[in-house]
């Protein structure tokens, strides 16, 4: 079974083919940690979330990081506003991101590094001593290190545009007279009063890493120099990943990323929604509106990645009675549902489903498994259903929510039980084992015992 993917590199439709056959080596771009991730964010990251997903269910294994930013001018100028230390203040950001996944469904079982840990910090230092040894930065009068494009021939590729064409990008340093030419890109950040008590120790003096140099430590530095897949919203193609791929060929010397992948905006009346244009809802807004995790995460996987996502309070409904028909399907399979396994009647198509994603992610698959409930449902009315063709098909149902996710919420798990499973959830991202091991006891003491699955844990009441 062959999966083909959009590659925005090559702007072709192209067959997955890993570096390692069955391994998957994927890196996606995760949040900058001075507010709530807002649902354009959570866009990027539902998409992500199926493409894993997908992957794992034709086979794949799939080795996934997905960083936190959580140093840059925005957590710094943030931290300073509150007078607090940069850790202090971007810790809830970061809790409150791990929830928001844990209630979207968003799979956990991968890396999440975060930027200004030491061997990352040391990592982006080794990086930038070795470009500029080889020509590839420089310092500059200000004291900080730039990136010089001029060095790297296929600068531009990824983006498809001309190096004469390059305008100053917003997340440079604002000095740009410093520079050589006007795309150079900032390695490492001179130190100024603006930054307070934020700044480690360089050759070049106190300082911090520009973003893009933060990705390609974190991604050459946990998933080694070569990479299977790299997303991220589309918005990240230029400068960011340009700038990744730049940065890490000078130092590896070998091609990045196979296939990259970028998700279209979720947009607001026609507007990126985002954080600097105050159009956004954070999946908190909209959960205290009365919508479930579930709800959300349907909305947001129900348009295809390569189209935009026009945001309106509308989808919301419809994914809540889209969600219901397949649980009232799921339940007449579970109480019909007997015997031994049979074949299928020949009127139900389950692979239309899977053959959908195959096909670049189209989620038309959904619009496969609602003809499949309907065409099954008329079977059950007519009695042509037997209980051994319900089970086959409730096996395929289980089969088809590992990609999904579409279970009912378990009711009931109070909130204080909630807090300590995201707090686990932390603790297992990081293999924390020991902290793991003390929040599960004290849900115990609550009442709650955990299963673990292999990507998530299982709240059911003590026996
Ligand atoms: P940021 O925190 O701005 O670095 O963004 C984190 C991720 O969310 C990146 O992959 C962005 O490309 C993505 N993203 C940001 N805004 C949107 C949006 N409105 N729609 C889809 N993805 C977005
Ligand atoms: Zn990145």
């Amino acid at each position: 079974m062959s999966i083909r993917l959009f590659n925005t590199l090559t702007r072709e439709i192209e067959e997955f083919q890993p570096l390692e056959p069955g391994r998957v080596r994927m890196y996606t771009c995760g949040p900058t940690v001075y507010n709530h991730a807002h649902i354009g964010n959570f866009r990027a990251y539902v998409f992500e979330d199926l493409l894993q997903r997908h992957l794992e269910f034709r086979g794949f294994t799939v080795e996934r990081v997905m960083n936190l930013t959580d140093v840059d001018d925005k957590t710094i100028r943030g931290c300073r506003a509150a007078g607090v230390p940069l850790a202090e203040f971007t810790r809830p950001f970061k809790q409150a991101f791990f929830e928001d996944l844990e209630a979207l469904r968003i799979r956990r079982d991968a890396r999440f590094p975060e930027a200004t840990e030491d061997v990352h910090i040391a990592r982006m230092i080794e990086m930038i001593a070795t470009l500029i040894e080889r020509g590839h930065a420089y310092r500059a009068d200000d004291g900080s290190v730039y990136f010089r494009i001029g060095s790297f021939p296929k600068y531009g590729q990824l983006a498809h545009i001309h190096l004469e064409d390059l305008k100053p990008s917003g997340r440079v340093s604002s000095d740009e007279y410093e520079k050589e030419q006007i795309g150079d890109f900032a390695l490492w950040k001179a130190w100024t009063e603006a930054d307070g008590e934020v700044f480690w120790e360089s050759p070049w003096g106190r300082g911090r890493p520009g973003w893009h140099i933060e990705c390609s430590a974190m991604a050459t530095g946990l998933l080694g120099p070569q990479l299977d897949l790299h997303c991220g919203g589309e918005d990240n193609i230029f400068p960011h990943h340009e700038a990744e791929i730049a940065q890490s060929e000078c130092v590896t010397g070998l091609p990045f990323v196979r296939l990259w992948m970028h998700c279209r905006h979720l947009l607001v009346d026609g507007k990126k929604m985002a954080k600097s244009e105050g159009n956004f809802f954070t999946f908190r807004d909209l959960n205290a509106k009365g919508w479930t995790g579930r709800e959300v995460r349907y909305a947001l996987l129900a348009v295809k990645y390569r189209e935009p996502l026009n945001f309106t309070f509308e989808s919301l409904p419809a994914a809540r009675k889209a969600i219901s028909r397949f649980d009232e399907w799921s339940q007449r399979l579970e109480e019909t549902a007997g015997g031994l396994a049979e074949m299928l009647p020949e009127a139900l198509d389950p692979e239309k489903f899977g053959a959908a994603l195959d096909d670049d992610l189209n989620i038309s698959a959904l619009g496969a498994l609602f003809d499949l409930i309907r065409d099954s449902n008329r079977l059950f009315d007519q009695g042509e259903l037997s209980p051994g063709q319900a089970k086959s098909l409730l096996a395929w149902r289980d089969r088809i929510n590992t990609i999904l996710a579409l279970e009912p919420d378990v009711e009931g798990i109070p909130d204080d039980v909630r807090d300590l499973a995201a707090k686990r959830a932390i603790a297992r991202a990081n293999k924390d084992w020991a902290a793991s091991d003390a929040l599960r006891d004290e849900m115990l003491a609550l009442g709650w015992q955990v299963k673990d699955t292999k990507d998530e844990q299982k709240l059911v009441r003590k026996s």
